[in-house]
């Protein structure tokens, strides 16, 4: 009789998962995912948080109190070191996340950029910060990032608007080379990736020589993601510098599959949810394949992907704890993967964002909305903390 094959970890052990989580903690977590659980509140919950930070009401309380604690690490840097050494005792990461997005003004890109810097030498005085991320559109103005993608000629002001964009992405770039602090650069819509690819390209071209310090996004919802990956390895290769690369799955679906709708072209996401799992599978195996090349960060909360990188990297005797060969999930969520694979010995960070309460609700929005139930009647998220509850015999 075959015996069937055991599996490396065992990501249900919430024991390890929420060592960290006094019992009241632990309770106050399970009323809010029960909140997040149903769809209709968190849609009005959504809108009405929208329209206060439009009307300017004063919210940030409320929310500093109740979804701002599960999901963020604080409203400066300063207030997330407490996090960032919890994180730490359970030799667990942190990689910064300034909350600045859909940012407008010249005046807003500088004080991101700025703040950015600062994150930069925060993460030069703490060994456990490897990492800080970045949007381009924290950095740069959209409708700037699409002319160019779409090959549209700019106007002398908006010539100028590029550059100093460039600048400002150069800088940041530059200061975590001197520092040796690792930068990720986020990915967003289609629309206006093949802008951001440029930039991250042209970034790891000057600083990734020795060692790699800029990472791109590569999102394999999209069908021809896993064929990017590919040609940015052999670029990389010619060119003679290292590929960073940070795995996701994608965040704008609806988004992306609505233009494409409205606007009458070919969707660029995959058929459905197997084929973006298959590629995102595959993408990790290239990745580890050439795991002297790219440095990878699998940036996903699904269990079967933490799984098989695992395992390629314990079937294949490659050392647990290289720097090229990383995962990563978001503060608040799946802590039943990073500590447990933390636990075992391998390279695990959390996303911590922060920032104004205000700037990060569209952030939180999105937290709340991947958490309502999906399956059955408990998002994954809270099924897990009642099974931890049911082991310390809480009520
Ligand atoms: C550390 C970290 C950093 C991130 N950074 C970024 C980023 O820079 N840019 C970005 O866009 N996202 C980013 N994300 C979000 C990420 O893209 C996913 O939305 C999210 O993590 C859910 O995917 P998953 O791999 O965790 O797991 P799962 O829950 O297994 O997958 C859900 C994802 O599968 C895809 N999917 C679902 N249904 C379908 C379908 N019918 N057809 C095709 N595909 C489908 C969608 O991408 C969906 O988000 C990040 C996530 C993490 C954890």
């Amino acid at each position: 009789m075959s015996k069937k094959k055991q599996p490396i970890l065992d990501f249900s052990n919430t024991q390890i998962a929420f060592e960290r989580k006094s019992n009241k903690e632990l309770k106050k977590m399970a009323r809010m995912f029960s909140l997040m659980n149903s769809r209709s509140l968190v849609n009005i919950g959504s809108k009405l948080g929208m329209l206060a930070i439009k009307l300017r009401l004063p919210i940030s309380g409320i929310v500093k109190k109740t979804i701002f604690e599960q999901f963020c690490g604080g409203t400066t840097l300063l207030e997330c070191q407490s996090t960032v050494n919890e994180l730490y005792d359970h030799k667990v990461q942190t990689i910064l996340d300034y909350g600045a997005e859909a940012k407008h003004t010249e005046k807003d890109f500088n004080a991101t950029m700025r703040e950015t810097i600062r994150a930069i030498k925060f993460a030069n005085e703490n060994l456990s910060v490897p990492v800080v991320s970045c949007k381009i559109t924290g950095l740069a103005r959209f409708e700037i990032l699409e002319k160019l993608q779409e090959g549209i000629e700019l106007t002398d002001s908006e010539q100028e608007e590029y550059k100093n964009a460039f600048k400002r992405m150069d800088s940041l770039c530059h200061v975590a080379h001197e520092f040796n602090v690792g930068i990720f650069i986020d990915a967003e819509e289609s629309w206006i990736q093949n802008t951001i690819d440029f930039f991250a390209r042209s970034m790891m071209e000057r600083y990734n020589k020795e060692k790699v310090i800029i990472y791109n996004t590569f999102q394999l919802y999209r069908h021809d993601r896993l064929e990017f990956l590919k040609t940015s390895h052999q670029l990389a290769q010619k060119d003679g510098y290292l590929l960073g690369a940070k795995l996701v799955r994608g965040a704008y679906m609806e988004k992306e599959n609505n233009r494409a709708e409205e606007m009458g072209y070919p969707t660029p996401i995959q058929p459905n949810k197997a084929a973006t799992d298959n590629d995102y599978n595959k993408g990790i195996e290239y990745c580890i394949d050439h795991y002297e090349e790219i440095g990878v960060c699998n940036a996903s909360h699904n269990e079967h992907s933490a799984m098989l990188m695992a395992e390629l990297i314990a079937t294949r005797n490659l050392p647990k704890r290289h720097p090229h060969l990383n995962f990563c999930q978001l503060l608040g969520m799946s802590d039943h993967l990073s500590f447990n694979l933390a636990k075992s010995g391998y390279c695990v960070a959390k996303y911590v964002p922060y920032g104004p309460v205000r700037d990060v609700v569209p952030y939180l929005i999105r937290r709340a909305r991947e958490n309502t139930a999906v399956v059955g009647d408990m998002s994954r998220e809270l099924g897990f903390i009642k099974s931890e509850m049911a082991r310390r015999k809480l009520k």
